[in-house]
């Protein structure tokens, strides 16, 4: 599933051609109902002709900012990705809809037809994923309701211990809070748990404030390596143009099976079942208490 650095490396790859082009129409692929949260018709008439200005990432949402003010949402879900492509290339299976758009800018010949225009694709086999229309009061209220970006240098520890000195849930479902931060999911949970030497079971209420000072670091330093990497491929996540990340190759603990030797001191890594999600951990390395 896209967490923070898949999202943000979606952004990446496609703000350089997304910002200043324009969205010349909206195209329904199959089922668009399944994602799409807007009646078809309202969605298609307030897209056309608008200019993307931004194209902003918080948490685990992407968002197109139009000229007017509207954003297009978007969540990949499970396994939602979004796609640039030439206008003469038929759509894969799964492709629920398309914005065909006309660049400003000169595009490269395999991207964009003789008029500039390419399309965004949103293609989603397991159909988690959603897109909406969001007025810049719906846009704030999301963003009120996410927690802070854990990579904003404006979040220090000592406020993220007291956000959680009052909970007495695990620390893994904590993580996984996207009110408490946004972006985090399971794959840089357990890589930051396992880097900063704590049981994913432990109770938030237990943590000291050195304990969430080396949390917060580690967790910075996962997912920034993970930006860098370009995200983490299991199966099918995909940057904006088709390429996997590589951060999968450098997980320590995520995904490994029970019994796999800890990177760290040899023993055995564990698996527990935290919030109905699966969490790898090393029992000698991230003691209980
Ligand atoms: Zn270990």
């Amino acid at each position: 599933m896209p967490e923070l650095p898949e999202v943000e490396t979606v952004r990446r790859t496609l703000a350089p051609v997304l910002v200043g082009a324009t969205i010349v129409a909206a195209l329904r692929g199959e089922h668009p109902e399944d994602i799409l949260l807007d009646p078809w018709q309202f969605f298609a008439r307030r897209v056309r002709r608008r200019r993307i200005v931004s194209l902003d990432r918080r948490g685990k949402f992407l968002a197109l900012r139009g000229d007017d003010g509207t954003r297009l949402l978007v969540h990949l879900g499970m396994t939602g990705e979004l796609r640039l492509a030439h206008p003469g290339v038929p759509p894969e299976r799964h492709c629920h809809l398309a914005l065909v758009l006309r660049s400003e800018r000169p595009l490269p010949a395999v991207l964009a037809d003789r008029r500039q225009r390419f399309l965004l694709r949103y293609q989603d086999v397991r159909r988690f994923g959603r897109v909406r229309l969001l007025d810049p009061a719906g846009w704030e209220a999301l963003c009120a309701r996410l927690g802070p970006e854990p990579l904003d240098p404006d979040l220090d520890a000592p406020t993220l211990w007291q956000r959680l000195r009052t909970r007495r849930s695990s620390i893994k479902t904590a993580l996984l809070d996207q009110s408490l931060l946004a972006g985090i999911g399971n794959i840089y949970a357990d890589e930051a748990l396992f880097r900063a030497g704590l049981h994913p079971a432990r109770r938030c209420d237990t943590l000291s404030r050195a304990d969430v000072e080396r949390l917060l670091a580690e967790l910075r330093t996962v997912l920034s390596e993970a930006i860098e990497a370009a995200g983490t491929t299991i199966r099918d996540y995909r940057d904006g143009t088709g390429r996997p990340g590589s951060y999968q190759f450098r997980l320590r603990v995520y995904g490994k099976p029970a019994g796999t030797p800890c990177p760290r001191c040899d023993g055995p890594l564990e698996r527990v079942r935290l919030a109905g999600r699966s969490s790898t951990y090393c029992p000698r390395c991230q003691p209980p208490s």
